[in-house]
């Protein structure tokens, strides 16, 4: 079989997202699916609707398109906003934009008034992790300039936390949006249905507080992985591999630890120490820095990962390995993110549910 390659467990995913769509709805908060880890992977997208989530969302115009071509029905939800220049394709494949500027949204409404559609926008709230959002103070102006355009619809307003600076949601920041949301209500005369309260990182907070007005959680890693960002301690009742790597070998002999020669950098900067611990079974995988993130992989039992440069992971095993011989590991977000974006790597899908393989996008300019 092609390697390397990421086999995909759709009906983990499912399970996982429709254990989490369970325990959050009995707390009043609906599941927008987020589905950029997979580069907007259609199959993972219908896994997340069998499982109960009621819009889906990417963070990349690309991967929203993907997700339409691939006929996917649900409201697609745009998470980093566009730039002036893409207000068009934004409007062509999502129905809700997330925003923070003016300018944006005034390219969005010509955009839908020439589509002749609505589009729908949550306003964005920074609260604290010095990501996108308007500062709290500043968010009555920008709801009322959002109201007082055409062509587009504030639905609601969002944060998103644990993403720049490793902000914890908590009761107080996530007391503030729900206050705020009640405040632009009332001095605005509207009402707004949505009050995102932020990613997978808002699930512990979710679980054990009152939630209030908040009613929406977007979920990429939770479902996709099976843990919790801020610990990455798994999640009960959650599948943790519906992802798996498999590499092949394409050397593998027996080198001693220590290099031989003057050291400088190496191809990714000042290499660790390197111990002088005898002779080890060195084995070479066919995979490299470009796409995975080494520190992310999780290596099964006698495996242990020493280095990797653009091409090559170098690794240590308990004996030879002939080439061609398959290794399987286990993938982190980060190594997760890199592996289903790289051209160089394969999606498999593991499952009765699907088993083709199709080809990688290539990315298309805006
Ligand atoms: C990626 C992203 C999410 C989903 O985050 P996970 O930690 O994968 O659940 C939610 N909101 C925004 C704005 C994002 O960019």
């Amino acid at each position: 079989m092609i390697s390397p390659r990421v086999e995909i467990n759709l009906a983990k995913i499912e399970h996982n997202t429709r254990h989490l769509v369970s325990l959050l709805g009995a707390k009043g908060i609906a599941v927008t699916g987020i589905t950029k880890a997979t580069l907007g992977l259609p199959e993972v997208a219908n896994a997340m609707i069998a499982g109960g989530v009621i819009r889906l969302g990417d963070s990349r115009i690309e991967n929203l398109e993907a997700l339409s071509t691939g006929g996917i029905q649900l409201p697609l939800t745009l998470l980093r906003s566009p730039t002036p220049e893409q207000a068009e394709r934004a409007v062509a494949c999502a129905s809700i934009s997330q925003v923070s500027e003016l300018s944006v949204v005034e390219a969005l409404a010509v955009a839908a008034a020439k589509r002749g559609v609505i589009h729908g926008l949550i306003l964005m709230i920074e609260l604290g992790d010095l990501r996108e959002g308007v500062l709290p103070s500043d968010a009555l102006g920008f709801a009322q300039r959002l109201l007082q355009t055409p062509h587009v619809a504030l639905l609601g307003i969002g944060t998103n936390l644990a993403c720049r600076a490793g902000v914890v949601p908590s009761p107080d920041n996530m007391q503030e949006l729900a206050l705020l949301a009640t405040r632009l209500e009332r001095q605005l005369g509207v009402h707004l249905p949505i009050i995102s309260g932020g990613n997978s990182a808002n699930l512990s907070w979710a679980m054990a507080l009152p939630t209030g007005r908040i009613n929406d959680l977007r979920l990429g890693e939770s479902i996709l992985l099976g843990c919790d960002p801020l610990t990455r301690v798994p999640l009960e009742g959650l599948h943790t591999d519906a992802f798996t790597l498999v590499v092949s070998v394409i050397e593998s002999m027996a080198k001693p630890t220590k290099p031989r020669g003057a050291t400088g950098q190496a191809a990714f900067g000042t290499p660790v120490a390197m111990r002088e611990r005898g002779t080890i079974m060195q084995t070479i995988a066919s995979i490299g820095r470009q796409d995975i993130d080494p520190e992310g992989l999780v290596a099964p039992s006698g495996v242990s990962v020493l280095a990797a440069s653009s091409d090559h992971l170098v690794l240590e095993t308990q004996t030879a390995m002939p080439p061609g011989a398959e290794i399987r590991f286990g993938l982190d977000y980060s190594a997760l993110l890199r592996a289903m974006t790289s051209p160089f790597v394969a999606t498999t899908f593991n499952d009765a549910l699907r088993t083709c393989m199709p080809p990688k996008r290539k990315g298309s300019p805006a």
